[in-house]
């Protein structure tokens, strides 16, 4: 019977496993070798350590465990995305998504099961949250996603953003934790400024990062510069306000010098008027920034519909008669609901 006090052994330090090996009279090296297979390599068990003695198997699986990732369902949409559900060591399941383009393929990961911030329009908000995933748990659904799409489209997995379930920021260890493992030589070795954490923009949160001096790029989902409509579909906003998330971003590019994307949809009736767009280029003065232009999913009977094609004309007008790039991004994957905001484990 497997003794409940065993660890995860990726949930170690590298020197936590360092130590364990000198406590068992191993030389130190069986650790670096150990966190090559758990981190580069991905080995999903300990039998796959070839280089390990038996003996050093035995004693490995004697103290820990070892928790991958499942992925139990995979869909492909008509337009090539992929969708996974991810099951969790404890039953739980989370989705991520392959993004294919011309010139990238982008993983979308999850980084928390369900989402605690509520907003109104976000098919992840009506799960609730039920828990943060650990480093390797991210970690893992970009492993999963880096082999689809070597096997699917025989090219390397170029881009990742942090835009499927959760919000990132309210699980700040374990994400920078995973992003420090997937750029890391001893991982996957990829470049952090192909790394995009989507945030509804938590100020002190913001201000952390920028102290931390991360290198991977920021976007906020914004979806209105007027306070009284974002707090009305974002109940983040009460508390976290737009001055407030203005002074922090002033903050992030004063220390990293990295330009924001604002991630905004333009909904019927709630934000498609010549005031909003003005809000926004007013809010997108604050730091040199860039926006992108979402195009709504639906689901369920959520009551929120994209706007006309109309309104976006206008926005994008306004915000190029201001300096201000825009671009309008269309989605991906409808047909198997794996679209922005649409991840939901109905699979
Ligand atoms: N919590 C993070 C990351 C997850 S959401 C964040 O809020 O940024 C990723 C993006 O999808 C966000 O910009 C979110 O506002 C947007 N989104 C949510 N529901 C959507 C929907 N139904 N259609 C299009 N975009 C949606």
């Amino acid at each position: 019977m497997e003794s409940p006090v065993k660890r995860d052994i990726r949930r170690l330090k590298p020197e936590e496993l360092e130590k364990f090996f000198a406590g068992h009279g191993e030389k130190p090296f069986r650790a670096k070798q150990v966190n090559e297979w758990l981190w580069k390599k991905s080995a999903k068990d300990f039998d796959q350590m070839t280089n390990l003695s038996l003996s050093t198997r035995d004693l490995l699986k004697e103290h820990f465990t070892m928790n991958p990732i499942r992925v139990d369902n995979m869909q492909r949409s008509e337009d090539g995305t992929i969708k996974n559900a991810v099951t969790l060591s404890d039953g739980l399941v989370v989705e991520s998504v392959l993004i294919p383009t011309d010139d990238r393929i982008t993983a979308c990961v999850s980084s928390q099961v369900g989402c605690s911030l509520d907003c109104k329009f976000c098919a992840t908000a009506r799960l609730k949250r039920m828990r943060n995933l650990n480093a390797d748990e991210i970690y893992d659904q970009v492993v999963a996603i880096r082999q689809q799409s070597e096997l699917f489209f025989n090219r390397p997995l170029t881009n990742i953003v942090f835009m499927g379930m959760g919000e990132p920021l309210l699980n700040y260890t374990n994400v920078i934790s995973a992003i420090d493992k997937i750029t890391s030589k001893a991982g996957l070795n990829m470049a952090s400024k192909r790394i995009t954490l989507s945030t509804v923009g938590i100020a002190k949160m913001i201000i952390k990062m920028a102290d931390d001096e991360v290198k991977f790029n920021l976007a906020v989902s914004l979806h209105t510069a007027i306070n009284e409509k974002r707090s009305s579909i974002m109940p983040i906003n009460d508390s976290n306000r737009l001055e407030e998330l203005g002074e922090a971003l002033k903050y992030w590019y004063k220390k990293t010098r990295r330009e924001v994307t604002y991630e905004y949809v333009v909904w019927e009736n709630v934000n498609d008027k010549i005031e909003d767009a003005q809000a926004l280029v007013k809010f997108c003065k604050i730091i040199p920034s860039k926006v992108n232009l979402i195009e709504y999913n639906t689901f369920d009977d959520v009551e929120f519909r994209q706007a006309s094609a109309k309104a976006l004309a206008m926005y994008q007008r306004i915000l190029e008669e201001n300096g201000i790039v825009a671009r309008i991004r269309r989605s991906r994957g409808k047909d198997i609901d794996a679209a922005c905001g649409q991840l939901a484990n109905k699979s």
